[in-house]
């Protein structure tokens, strides 16, 4: 049973009441002017680089996703634990697709929204294809193996049948500068 009691926005399944409410899910997500949604980007972008300091904790590359819906309620959040689990699919945005997700019982994520503190991959690019994001919001673009506008751009290819709005460049400084003393820590001594 599906409960389809709110305002179906983006025509998709809404999910219920899935997720946790955050400042910003009152019925006015995402904010109507440049200005309101970059402040709204900006926050998720900081628990998206919340999520990624954990991976520290373990050893992998630190990017963390967190996935609103879309009323911007919370229903997901990931980081990149592939070192952690010897899983090479557990990048951020993948765990955060999922738990979103499972949180609202559907694979379809249509109109929700997923953050993530690095341009995804290939493989991401093609999981926020298939899971029908509506939009990715990005802080630091990866110009070696970015695949949503870098290297290749597999959400706005037209071959597919979906498309997912881009916006890039979301506290890119400060996603950066995490990954940059990341592997700086981590250079081989010759
Ligand atoms: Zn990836």
């Amino acid at each position: 049973m599906r409960d389809d009691d709110d305002d179906g926005v983006g025509g998709g399944h809404s999910g219920g009441r899935a997720g946790v409410a955050l400042p910003w899910s009152d019925g006015s997500f995402p904010p109507a002017t440049l200005s309101q949604r970059r402040v709204v980007w900006d926050a998720l972008m900081g628990m998206a680089l919340h999520e990624a300091t954990h991976a520290l904790a373990s050893g992998d590359v630190p990017v963390g996703a967190v996935v609103v819906g879309p009323d911007g309620r919370l229903l997901g959040t990931g980081r990149n634990r592939r070192e952690e689990t010897g899983d090479p699919t557990a990048h951020a945005e993948v765990l955060a697709l999922r738990q979103a997700a499972l949180s609202r019982r559907e694979w379809r994520l249509e109109g929700c929204t997923l953050v993530v503190t690095l341009e995804p991959c290939v493989m991401c690019a093609g999981a926020l294809v298939a899971a029908r994001v509506h939009r990715l919001v990005i802080g630091a673009w990866d110009p070696k193996a970015g695949a949503t506008g870098s290297v290749w751009d597999l959400v706005r290819d037209q071959r597919a049948n979906h498309a997912v709005e881009v916006v890039g460049g979301v506290r890119e400084h400060e996603c950066g500068a995490m990954l940059r003393a990341f592997f700086e820590s981590h250079r081989e001594r010759p």
